[in-house]
């Protein structure tokens, strides 16, 4: 019987009817193809994109030099070379250095922070043309800080994890 069954189908060539009515079903619905860079699909505030280091409202940066992201981060992407400050003597990162060539993007370091100082960003479009231009330094981390300090506090604020 499952032969005939399936001589029957194949001489009707049920499995290209079967296909066919899927793309004529597609065909007149709504497209979902976005124009990428024109359009953009919605982004979480959560988004993993660049890291950058954030401040206080009064200019002070956040970092503690606890090197707990450093420890955590699973890729090794992570430098941090620390002394006391001249002035105050605070325990403060001399250097603070990502390797964007090593990073996957986790998201661990943002966690394991204790005073929410490094964080990634919704940004992911950006290029380096050599393997220099994808280390981000402690003065580019914090300076992109500044520039979407905005934004990352906005979309803290959305999230229960940080209030
Ligand atoms: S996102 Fe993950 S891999 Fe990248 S620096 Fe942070 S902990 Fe390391
Ligand atoms: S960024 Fe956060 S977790 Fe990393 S060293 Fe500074 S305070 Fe510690």
């Amino acid at each position: 019987m499952k032969a005939i069954v399936n001589y029957v189908e194949r001489l009707f060539l049920w499995e290209l009817l079967k296909g066919m009515n899927i793309t004529g079903r597609y065909l007149f619905d709504r497209k979902i193809t976005v124009q990428y860079p024109d359009e953009k699909t919605p982004m979480s505030h959560r988004f993993r994109g660049r890291h950058a280091l954030r401040r206080y409202a009064n200019g002070e940066e956040r970092c503690i030099a606890c090197k707990l992201c450093e420890a955590v981060c699973p890729a090794l992407a992570i430098t941090i070379e620390a002394a006391p400050r001249e002035n105050d003597k605070t325990r403060r990162t001399t250097r603070y250095d990502i390797d964007l060539s090593k990073c996957i993007f986790c998201g661990y370091c943002e966690e394991s922070c204790p005073v929410d100082s490094i964080v990634e960003t919704r940004v992911f479009e950006y290029h380096a043309e050599d393997r220099e231009g994808l280390l981000m330094t402690k003065a580019k981390l914090l300076a992109f800080g500044d520039e979407l300090e905005q934004q990352l506090a906005t979309d803290r604020a959305l999230d229960a994890r940080y209030r």
